[in-house]
């Protein structure tokens, strides 16, 4: 089967690239980056958009210290919830207002489609404004008195948070980020991917003029074997909060440990999503397919392992197979593209290997499994949508993530195979379950080792509800109104209620 492609398009007026300026945001001031230079590319076309200056180490420590005083000026520090809260609205206002291009700057560095980023860039401006009116509304608490005091648990900022992000979602991961931490009362270091800058350049422009007090934000772009671990290794940054690979996750664990400092991990997934034979096929069918194939598949949740209940396999797996060829892979600015290109040439290269590693391990693949050689595409980082089948649960292909747009599908037999091989992964991040009883999906779903669990739905977020993997998929939860409490520091307060001495002391 052949993969469809979109018709060539040009820019539209108004689409075409508009650089950012070449300067980096350190402790309330504007630079240039004095590290070396990083070509930041287009994927669609492998064309070098910009180059911009990285940070250096010397930076992160200006960032870290202007950081630690910002938010100890009584200008900052002192602020009541309500008071704190309305920078965190301005700066969604701010977002809006500058959303077409953030949009469009994210399409451009990341592949995505204009929907996509035009959705992220909308949840972005959500995030600030949820956070805004959890502050307003959280409490602290008094707690029951056990003696003759009044006892209270207040919650204050950390400091300075490090929040090291990755390629995939810039302007919401960011968002997910700096939203929380601000509201908590905190000053925030971000590092951006090295491929993926430009957008949290233009939002860190947008939030320093949106009035936010000078020092509170820094945006630092640069290599996370250097700056990153700069970041995660100085003493001034009291918490990382940090969004990636597994590995890289591991290892900032391993800085939080030695410096005793906390550290939460959004990290990688190989997501199940079954396919019970009660499943409405066809909205089964498409919502599988959205689920591995939105984002070109560069979803942290995204469900690249499908489990159909063997009576319905082969026909489940032919018509999905026939859709995914189907799929309109283009550009990001073209408005019939369904599938972009991936992040990076060298991205794109990894996810080819995978599936020749898949052949090589005895798979089929049923559509897509090469790079695609149309004139049009020639040069851009594109990956068609590829299903594989015929694989062992246990082949490197159905346990590694792979990150990119390759499902592998088996079929199961009876519940107890089913949870067996949908558990039998390193990760817990997301899954999926399709089909026609709740009663059958609500036991299947407790089941699952899994963060989150959607049923008849895929990859469906809300800022309301905590966000967080199990196993090496993650440490601690992201969103919710909780998610502010993760940049706090509990303190306990104890008012003495005595009018007399102490006995003790007489
Ligand atoms: P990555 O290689 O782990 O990089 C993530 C970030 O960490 C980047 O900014 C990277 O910088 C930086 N970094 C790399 N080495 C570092 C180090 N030693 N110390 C500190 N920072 C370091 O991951 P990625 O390839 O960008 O992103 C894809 C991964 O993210 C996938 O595994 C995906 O599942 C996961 N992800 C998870 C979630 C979630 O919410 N669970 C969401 C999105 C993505 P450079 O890129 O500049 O080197």
């Amino acid at each position: 089967m052949s993969t469809v492609i979109a018709e060539p398009t040009t820019a539209a007026a108004g689409q075409a690239f508009v650089p950012v300026p070449d300067e980096i945001l350190v402790g309330g001031r504007w630079r240039r980056g004095g590290g070396p230079e990083s070509a930041v590319l287009d994927p669609a076309t492998g064309d070098v958009l910009q180059r911009v200056g990285q940070a250096t180490a010397d930076d992160v420590d200006a960032a870290a210290r202007a950081g630690a005083a910002a938010a100890a000026d009584p200008a900052w520090r002192d602020l009541l919830p309500h008071q704190r809260a309305r920078h965190l609205v301005r700066i969604a206002d701010a977002i809006e207002a500058g959303a077409a291009r953030l949009a469009l700057l994210q399409t451009y560095n990341t592949g995505k489609t204009l929907a996509e980023t035009t959705a992220l860039v909308a949840s972005a401006a959500g995030t600030f404004r949820y956070f805004a009116a959890a502050l307003e509304t959280g409490d602290d608490e008094l707690t029951s008195r056990r003696g003759n005091s009044l006892t209270m648990s207040v919650h204050e900022p950390i400091g300075v948070i490090g929040a090291i992000a990755p390629w995939n979602s810039p302007v919401a991961s960011d968002a997910q980020k700096i939203a929380p931490a601000l509201a908590a009362g905190n000053a925030v270091v971000l590092k951006p991917a090295e491929w993926t800058p430009l957008v949290s350049l233009a939002l860190g422009r947008l939030i320093d003029e949106s009035g936010l007090p000078k020092g509170l934000l820094s945006v630092l772009p640069g290599r996370g074997s250097v700056l990153g671990e700069a970041i995660v290794t100085h003493p001034g940054v009291g918490k990382v909060t940090f969004t990636g690979g597994t590995a890289t996750g591991r290892r900032i664990a391993h800085h939080g440990a030695e410096r005793l400092i906390p550290v939460s991990l959004e990290l990688g997934g190989k997501s199940p999503t079954i396919v019970l034979d009660d499943a409405d096929v066809d909205v089964a069918v498409n919502g599988v397919l959205y689920g591995i194939f939105s984002s070109t598949g560069q979803s942290c949740v995204a469900g690249s392992r499908l489990f159909v209940d063997r009576k319905i396999y082969r026909e489940f797996v032919d018509t999905l197979a026939r859709k995914a060829s189907q799929l309109r892979v283009g550009p990001g600015l073209d408005p019939r593209t369904q599938v972009g290109p991936m992040v990076h040439p060298a991205h794109r290269d990894s996810v080819a290997a995978y599936v020749d590693l898949a052949r090589a391990e005895g798979g089929r693949v049923l559509c897509g499994g090469a790079i695609p050689d149309e004139d049009r595409l020639r040069g851009g980082a594109y990956y068609p949508p590829t299903v594989i089948e015929g694989l062992g649960n246990d082949a490197r292909a159905c346990q590694e993530e792979i990150f990119g747009p390759v499902l592998v599908a088996l079929p199961f037999d009876g519940e107890e195979d089913l949870v067996a091989m949908a558990n039998d992964s390193v990760y817990g991040l997301a899954a999926g379950i399709w089909t026609g009883d709740y009663r059958r999906a609500w036991p299947l779903a407790r089941r699952l080792a899994a963060g989150t669990v959607w049923v008849n739905t895929y990859k469906q977020f809300s800022i309301s509800t905590p966000f967080g993997g199990v196993k090496e998929s993650g440490l601690g939860v992201e969103k919710g109104r909780a998610g502010i409490a993760a940049y706090s520091r509990q303190k306990s307060v104890y008012l003495g209620l005595d009018t007399q001495p102490h006995p003790w002391a007489d």
